[in-house]
């Protein structure tokens, strides 16, 4: 109880009716009936209505209640009656308060949108008024449930044993192989700091340093193109331990996840969450991060292609390529040509898919422009293999594994959502497994780690990498996705330098760049390291999907723009000559010639 309030404006009850109670807040809603004005007063725990009435108020009151805006805040003083028309939607529904005195703390200007109601606000508008954007009760909620989300977090953590040790912002280059942002250094000049993409070299030294189980919740930076899911700078939560497998870790994290997962949603999540490995999950469903909320699976067509009289699907086949068919279920009569050319298109932005096919299985029979190119057996065996029924429309890739996967993976998400396939209603956890540790990249043209190069490799494929089978290495390493998003991955770490060094001249390092990027790091695991490792949890995008909102800003407290800028704040901005000479930098840019 202070001065301002003897309640909070989610409290009151039937219970209260009778007492007399202080309350302040912000004017949600105001209706104006002659004499009587009704108010929503509103702060973090809910709404309660109250009354200003001529026969109960002074009429000066009740004129100064008329002429309030609405976000203004005030503080009255009045009493709890019974309210006569109940509202069931609000936990304070039963009653009302008929004020005595008011007390007009802060008159609201004119709002450059209105905080209660319009849910179709332009989001620039809100990011530009985030403040005024999160008193919107949706994103109170959302604030609410990231605190719950954390503390259940810290609560587990600590409960287990793990050691919360933050690590530096200004650092190094860290290997998560995105771009970093820098930060020059005016007392070292020339030089600069990298803001961390995660903590992973500090969390792999302090196991060196005998933490043995670590965690942070921190702030990672990566200069990326934004995607629709992506943020500059995100919040992770970082963990590492000592002494143990990759079962030993998995373990320890599914009990984290169903505490948090129970925390934030209520509801529980009590089976044990299945493993598939990451060749598996992109056979059958193109990704390795697969909505199995739905099925629509690939199917292989490989043999069936590779004898075909389709020269299109044949060639591929010779040139060590794949072919996959997926099934949009019960859709021959809904999809027209338009229709069909449009997932074309959409399987075509994959990684440069080239087209795709289709087959539709009519009353009349098959329907379908390649049909002639097939026999009568051949077309059998499409139908019997992909499982397609009358109705049904059978959609055909043939390229390279990667576009192949990339294409039907995403028009599989694409049919799952657009035909309502997917029960918004259910969660699904999965790990997988067994990632590759390298990863082709043909704009640079070499091999980069598909994590990072400190990932171990599965000793089953050792020999593989000694023998350089890049392709074929797997590794210790796993994924936590929830339904159709990686929340967050990890693996177990090399401890053994040699292999480490191996593992840097397979990536093109030399021994001069990579003593140069990673030379402490390196030499700290001559000093007695334990065999450790860890994983990474993106607390945001988790906390989205939990929550179902479609943005990933909508649980960032003060997030930015797919530009990476803050537009409330203006940043990134101008700054003065005098900076920049302290800096020793010269302001190069030149907007004529960018
Ligand atoms: N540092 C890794 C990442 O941010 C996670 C890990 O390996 O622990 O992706």
């Amino acid at each position: 109880m202070t001065y301002y309030r003897t309640h909070n404006l989610g409290e009151l009850r039937a219970s209260n009716i009778g007492e007399t109670v202080t309350l302040s807040g912000w004017v949600d809603t105001k209706r104006d009936l002659g004499g009587l004005t009704f108010i929503d007063l509103r702060d973090r725990e809910g709404k309660t209505q109250i009354v200003f009435h001529t026969d109960i108020a002074e009429d000066s009151v009740v004129e100064r209640a008329q002429k309030l805006k609405n976000e203004s805040v005030i503080k009255v003083i009045g009493v709890v009656k019974e309210r006569q028309s109940k509202n069931a939607n609000i936990p304070t529904g039963d009653i009302e308060v008929f004020v005595t005195e008011l007390e007009v703390l802060n008159n609201c200007d004119v709002l450059p949108f209105q905080v209660t109601g319009d849910e179709n606000l332009s989001e620039n508008v809100r990011l530009k008024y985030r403040y005024l954007d999160l008193r919107r009760p949706q994103m109170t909620r959302n604030l609410k449930m990231r605190h719950k989300m954390i503390m259940s977090i810290r609560n587990y953590m600590d409960e287990r044993g793990f050691l919360d040790v933050d690590t530096p912002i200004l650092t190094k280059s860290t290997p998560e192989g995105a771009r970093d942002f820098l930060v020059p250094s005016r007392t070292n000049p020339g030089d600069f700091y990298a803001l961390p993409q995660s903590p992973q070299l500090f969390k792999q030294l302090l196991m060196i340093s005998g933490v043995e189980r670590y965690f942070q919740i921190a702030k990672c930076f990566r200069d990326e193109d934004l995607r629709a899911d992506r943020q500059p700078e995100f919040t992770q939560l970082d963990i590492e331990m000592s002494f143990v497998e990759q079962k030993d870790i998995m373990n320890e994290i599914e009990g984290l996840a169903k505490r948090v997962f129970k925390n934030v949603t209520g509801e529980s999540a009590d089976y044990e969450f299945p493993r598939m490995p990451y060749a598996e999950a992109m056979e059958r469903f193109g990704s390795d991060k697969p909505d199995t909320r739905f099925g629509v699976e690939l199917k292989d067509l490989m043999d069936i292609m590779a004898t075909c009289g389709f020269k299109g699907f044949k060639s591929a086949v010779e040139n060590g390529g794949i072919v996959k068919a997926i099934v949009a279920p019960g859709v021959a009569e809904q999809f027209s040509r338009k229709i069909l050319t449009e997932y074309e298109d959409y399987a075509k932005t994959y990684f440069g898919a080239k087209g795709m096919a289709w087959i539709k299985l009519t009353e009349e029979g098959v329907n379908s422009p390649i049909a002639k190119f097939f026999t009568e057996e051949e077309m059998d065996a499409i139908i019997a293999r992909t499982e397609a029924k009358v109705g049904d429309v059978i959609m055909i890739v043939a390229d390279r594994a990667k576009v192949v996967y990339g294409a039907l993976g995403a028009v599989r998400l694409k049919l799952g959502k657009e035909l309502e396939l997917i029960n918004n209603d259910e969660f699904k956890f999965l790990w997988i497994v067994d990632f590759p540790m390298f990863e082709y990249d043909e704009e640079e043209q070499r091999y980069k780690a598909q994590h990072h190069p400190f990932t171990s490799i599965k000793d089953e494929d050792m020999q593989l990498f000694l023998d350089g089978e890049m392709d074929t290495v797997r590794t210790n390493s796993y994924d936590l996705v929830l339904n159709g998003s990686e929340i967050g991955g990890g693996s177990i770490r090399i401890f053994n330098p040699e292999i480490q060094s191996k593992v840097f001249e397979k990536l093109g390092l030399s021994k001069e760049e990579a003593k140069e990027k990673f030379g402490f790091f390196v030499d700290a695991f001559k000093y007695g390291a334990p065999p450790h490792g860890g994983l990474a949890f993106g607390i945001d995008r988790w906390l989205m999907v939990m929550l179902k909102e479609q943005s990933i800003r909508d649980v960032i407290p003060f997030p930015k723009t797919n530009k990476g800028q803050c537009l409330m704040t203006e940043a990134p901005s101008k700054v003065d000559d005098k900076q920049l000479e302290e800096l020793y930098l010269d302001s190069t840019y030149n907007s004529e010639i960018v």
